[in-house]
């Protein structure tokens, strides 16, 4: 391969290597620089293992030792001045960036100075460089060699032609370039927020996190939301939540959460420390006992998707011969107890907008109300939650009921939404308020999604499963019970669903 230019990387940490090794893989040849030398040294032992490995498994055609040959270390910044291209990959510190960027500007006149902070503001960091026009954010993702997307950002003094360069130049180094504008968290680190806010939110409300995980996991995320932040770092995620939270002047919906910084203040810092939500090495945990199948006659109230998926599931009742009465209708005002069915059937009401307690006296003919949540694609094995009202349980049978469905039942604390809707819907409106400020194109938004996070859909495409009247009704009924503006449907969901897209 031929030599295509010189990269200087600055910050031989966990990025830094990794945006090195994909720069050689390419074919670049990468000057590496880290404040400490003994990072650099401990950085290139990594790579090489890293290409080794990926040499055996077929992912590199070149021999390792090529690739490793195009990075030399260098001790001082005088040494990245040949370099068409710096990227700098050390903490995420505002005045620590912005005094590096603007002493890499004097030291090297042409450059394209690219940062790859996960949440500060390249506006920001350009200032005080000299050639703002040529500083703009290539956010690559962790493992850098392994991850495809590279969130590309220009600042406010950013040149077109820099931009224009810097997205050929991430094909060249063989991954995908999204342009996102440069606010708190780019597209990815914002639209991803809720995965980890809500899930602690859910979990300070007495959800254990193991259920959390296991439920996201149900639905096909590669990592439930608990497990990854022992992964990513404690730290690291909290840091980058507190970095949006500020930038944003404090908007609730990204305000980090007690159990968060409990755990970053005890050095519970995750796998790395050994301990974080859980400690490791991990107890493989038991698999939750299931009651057997309990067929139901029901009759089901309410239409949407859920209520034909429901349909093709159960022998349709008469309402005089239901044993149980299954109400899809999603805000607690429509909620009522269907007239035709006898009085005294139990009531299992779609509980999205609200808990099961608060469903309770909207029936008051029925005996006992409970509630349950399922999200779309509504596949069979996926978690269904049950819920009771204060001071009563779920009964085994409503548990076996949902066995006879096809879904693996969750008994849940009793709270409004339920997990998976919760962080769905949160994941999805912060989609919405993403595209309302013109971060990227809705095609945009969700690609970068999946790219960058391994969701199993863009929380875009999850919307249209819903629907979006559903998504707001929801909303809207979180944002009743629980009172907080967090919950707030963003107005551009608001329109859309209004004029049916
Ligand atoms: P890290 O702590 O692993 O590495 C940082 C490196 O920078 C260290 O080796 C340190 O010695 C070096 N350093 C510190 N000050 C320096 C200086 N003045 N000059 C040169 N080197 C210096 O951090 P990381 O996880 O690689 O994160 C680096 C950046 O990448 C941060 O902005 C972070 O937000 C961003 N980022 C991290 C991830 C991730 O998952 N870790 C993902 C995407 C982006």
């Amino acid at each position: 391969m031929n030599d295509r230019g010189i990269v200087a990387v600055v910050g031989a940490g966990t990025m830094g290597r990794g945006i090195a090794q994909v720069a050689a893989t390419a074919g670049f040849t990468v000057l590496l620089y880290d404040a400490r030398p003994e990072a650099v040294t401990a950085a290139l032992e990594r790579i090489e293992a890293s290409l080794q490995r990926a040499r055996e498994r077929g992912r590199l055609a070149q021999a390792p030792e090529e690739v490793l040959g195009r990075i030399r270390p260098v001790a001082d910044l005088a040494g990245l001045a040949s370099a068409g291209w710096v990227i700098e990959a050390v903490p995420e510190e505002l005045e620590l960036k912005r005094r590096l960027l603007a002493e890499l500007g004097a030291e090297n006149p042409r450059a394209v100075l690219a940062s790859n902070t996960s949440t500060l503001s390249i506006t920001a960091l350009a200032r005080g460089v000299p050639g703002p026009e040529r500083v703009l954010g290539l956010h690559f993702f962790n493992p850098a060699p392994r991850m495809p997307l590279v969130e590309v950002i220009p600042g406010v003094e950013t040149h077109p032609e820099v931009l224009g360069r810097a997205v050929a130049f991430v094909r060249e180094l063989g991954k995908e370039p999204v342009v996102a504008k440069d606010r708190p968290g780019f597209i990815v680190n914002r639209i991803a927020r809720p995965y980890y806010g809500e899930a602690l939110v859910l979990a300070g409300d007495g959800v254990p996190f193991a259920t959390i995980d296991r439920i996201l996991r149900g639905l096909g995320f590669p990592m439930g939301p608990f497990e990854l932040m022992d992964l990513i770092g404690l730290d690291v995620n909290f840091a980058a939540t507190k970095s949006v939270w500020e930038q944003s002047f404090y908007l609730s919906r990204y305000r980090p959460h007690p159990l968060q910084a409990e755990r970053v203040a005890a050095g519970w810092l995750g796998q790395k420390t050994g301990r974080g939500f859980y400690a490791y090495p991990r107890e493989p945990e038991p698999e939750p006992e299931l009651p057997e199948p309990h067929p139901l006659a029901v009759h089901l109230v309410g239409g949407g998707p859920l209520a034909g998926i429901l349909a093709s599931r159960l022998a349709p009742t008469a309402p005089e011969e239901a044993d149980l009465i299954v109400d899809l209708r999603v805000s607690l005002g429509e909620k009522a107890y269907p007239e035709g069915v006898p009085p005294g059937r139990p009531v299992l009401t779609l509980a999205w907008a609200h808990s099961a307690s608060l469903a309770r006296p909207r029936y008051p003919e029925a005996r006992g109300v409970y509630g349950f949540s399922l999200v779309p694609p509504y596949a069979a094995g996926q978690p269904m939650e049950l819920l009771a009202p204060e001071g009563e349980e779920v009964p085994p049978w409503l548990a076996g009921f949902a066995r006879a469905l096809g879904f693996t039942p969750v008994v849940l604390p009793d709270q409004p939404g339920g997990v998976a809707f919760r962080i769905l819907a949160m994941l999805a409106n912060e989609a919405f308020s993403a595209l309302r400020e013109g971060l990227a194109e809705a095609e945009t938004l969700d690609r970068a999604m999946e790219l960058g996070t391994r969701y199993p859909r863009g929380p875009l495409a999850w919307a249209e499963l819903f629907g979006l009247p559903a998504l707001v009704a929801g909303l809207r009924g979180l944002k009743d019970e629980l009172g907080e503006e967090r919950y707030r449907p963003d107005p551009l969901l608001v329109r859309r669903a209004a004029v049916g897209e």
